[in-house]
């Protein structure tokens, strides 16, 4: 399972009664982006989740792609978020605590720990792969790239 799987909305059911419908916890199901960060509910909302729904609707589902938002994009741009996180220093716990204050999501720890060990031994398979290939430089900023993570 990917770590976009394991994200859920925080407050979940306070919002579900908000907008007095029915959406699942995890923020990356197909419902939610739909329901939630892209419904027309948003007047219902109180002004703090309603900021942070925005907040995120504008930071991951920004796309044009026709299928938007079940493209891709607001997945792959949140594991940029989460890696960048990692890359300014902060660990699991921290990084769900700034999940929290600006999304209003959260996730367990233990999920973003995996996560990040999964990303780094990724990391540590292209590098190898480059090596092989005889293409240093790739191989160079993927090892930069993996040190800034672990
Ligand atoms: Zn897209």
């Amino acid at each position: 399972m990917a770590i976009t799987d394991k994200i859920y909305v925080k407050n979940h059911q306070q919002l579900v009664s908000q907008l007095e419908t029915s959406f699942p916890k995890g923020a990356f199901k197909g419902a939610t982006l739909d329901i939630l960060f892209q419904g027309e509910g948003l007047a219902k909302l109180d002004d703090a989740s309603r900021e942070r729904v925005l907040d995120f609707a504008e930071d991951f589902m920004d796309c044009d792609c026709q299928a938007a938002p079940h493209c891709g994009c607001p997945e792959r741009k949140f594991v940029a978020y989460l890696l960048e996180l990692r890359e300014q220093g902060l660990g699991p716990d921290a990084i769900v605590d700034v999940m929290s204050d600006d999304y209003m999501l959260y996730a367990y720890p233990g999920d973003v720990l995996s996560f990040l060990d999964d990303s780094v031994r990724t990391l540590e398979a292209v590098e190898t792969l480059a090596d092989v290939d005889g293409n240093r430089e790739v191989a160079e900023e993927v090892q930069r790239r993996r040190n800034r993570l672990v």
